[in-house]
């Protein structure tokens, strides 16, 4: 089942649960605006390329319209549109006023070179730039783009407005704009899902093993935010492999290899060489899926051997994945609720940039952590009473907000 598919099987479930009619069906099913732009690029050597870029604004009834970017050679206009309906959900679920957008380009950031990258990126935002803005649609980072890509979107935004627009972009640097906690923030919230699980399940951080697929801005961090913690970080991976020990691997020292330059997880001293796949099926107690989409799934869900996935990535799991692992008694902490620490920081760097007024990286931290709390207790406990899973419910409750905010505003015309 592909991304967009997933997204809409789960929408689907949430409406019957609401009892939502058709027409409210279609209405929350379909982007209001999708934008496929060509983005021509002149490479190092002086030949030209044509990529294609993205941007689709899933919802816009509740603010303005929020999402990542993507830089990924399997980014496509329908993994666009399911990764901004999830936006849509999450933003109500932990309740910022924002609609859902995503954006991407089709292309192996790792094959371009440092300028490359730039001019590919400012020439995106320049084909977008009617439809971008701090009360329009504001972008974040997501995979393959970083905290440099959103230095130029904002930079190249500016340039065309005429002064500069530090709220139309988050998870900046913090010296252009950015929000202390930003870039820890996905990683964060991760761990405080993860925990909320834990301490429902009578269960001590000290005492519990992790992997973590994808070592990358979410992955990389939630493994040592973990690691602090106390718990066991036995494998990590990344596009190339994965690294296992079963004493505990030094994720300090991973992230700290990664910096200095290595490509790869793969071949650090200490640790045997395993697969993404095999990854998925260690016997820990808490997996974090923190790479792509799709990869629990029907032929491999009933060997997963932890009692808790926690999704850092968006869609790891397809919903014929989820029937299993729900048969299988595993609690699935779903994407939208656990890795919405990063969009939850992104509105209050939005928020500083609009007043222009910054906070402490504590008060940062602290202000996610309620959020996400309340978010995880709301969940909890719809699930208990209507007697459905974690995904559901937190489904239920995002896309009862946006209907409900569709109701009150009303039908134009
Ligand atoms: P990233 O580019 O920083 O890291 C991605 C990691 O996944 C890298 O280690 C990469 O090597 C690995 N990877 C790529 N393809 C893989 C494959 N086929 N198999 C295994 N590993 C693979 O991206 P990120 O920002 O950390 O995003 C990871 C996930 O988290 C995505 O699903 C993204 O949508 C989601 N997410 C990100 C944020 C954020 O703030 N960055 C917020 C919410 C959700």
């Amino acid at each position: 089942m592909s991304a967009l598919e997933s997204a809409q099987f789960q929408l689907a479930e949430a409406v019957k649960q609401l009892g939502l009619d058709d027409g409210f069906h279609q209405v929350l099913r379909t982007p209001r605006r999708e934008m496929t732009v060509a983005v021509p690029l002149r490479r190092d050597d002086g030949h030209i390329e044509v990529l294609r870029g993205y941007r689709v604004q899933h919802n816009l009834t509740r603010g303005p319209a929020k999402g990542g970017v993507r830089f990924h050679p399997a980014t496509d206009l329908d993994e666009v549109r399911a990764l901004a309906m999830w936006m849509t959900w999450k933003c109500a679920l932990i309740g910022v006023p924002y609609g859902g957008a995503k954006g991407g380009i089709a292309v192996d950031p790792r094959s371009l070179s440092r300028n490359e990258l730039e001019r590919m990126t400012r020439r995106y935002v320049s084909e977008l730039i009617p439809v971008l803005g701090p009360e329009k649609d504001i972008p974040a980072p997501d995979v393959g783009t970083d905290e440099q890509t959103m230095a130029w979107m904002m930079d190249t935004y500016s340039i065309h407005s005429g002064y500069t627009v530090t709220g139309v972009v988050t998870g900046k640097p913090v010296s252009v704009g950015g929000s202390e906690g930003r870039g820890g923030a996905t990683s964060r919230g991760v761990m405080y899902s993860a925990f909320c699980a834990l301490r429902d399940a009578g269960i001590d951080p000290r005492d519990v093993t992790v992997a973590v697929q994808g070592f990358g801005k979410v992955g990389g961090l939630t493994a040592q935010y973990l690691h602090d913690a106390g718990c066991r970080v036995v494998a990590v991976s990344d596009v190339q492999g994965g690294v296992y020990n079963p004493g505990g691997l030094n994720t300090a020292g991973l992230l700290r290899h990664l910096r200095s330059g290595a490509q790869t997880v793969v071949g650090y001293p200490g640790t045997d060489t395993i697969s993404n796949e095999e990854l998925i099926e260690l016997d820990v107690d808490v997996l974090v899926p923190a790479a792509l989409e799709g990869v629990i799934h029907e032929e491999n869900a009933s060997r997963v051997r932890a009692r808790f996935v926690v999704e850092g990535a968006n869609g790891p799991t397809t919903p014929d994945g989820d029937v299993i692992l729900q048969e299988n008694g595993i609690l699935v902490v779903p994407d939208i609720l656990a890795n919405s620490g990063g969009v939850a920081v992104s509105y209050f760097e939005w928020v500083q940039d609009l007043q222009a007024y910054f906070w402490t990286e504590d008060e940062v931290n602290a202000r996610l952590k309620t959020m996400m709390e309340q978010a995880y207790a709301d969940v909890t406990s719809l699930a208990s009473e209507r007697k459905v899973s974690m995904r559901t419910a937190a489904q239920m409750i995002g896309v009862g907000r946006v209907a409900e905010a569709h109701r009150t505003r009303g039908l134009y015309p």
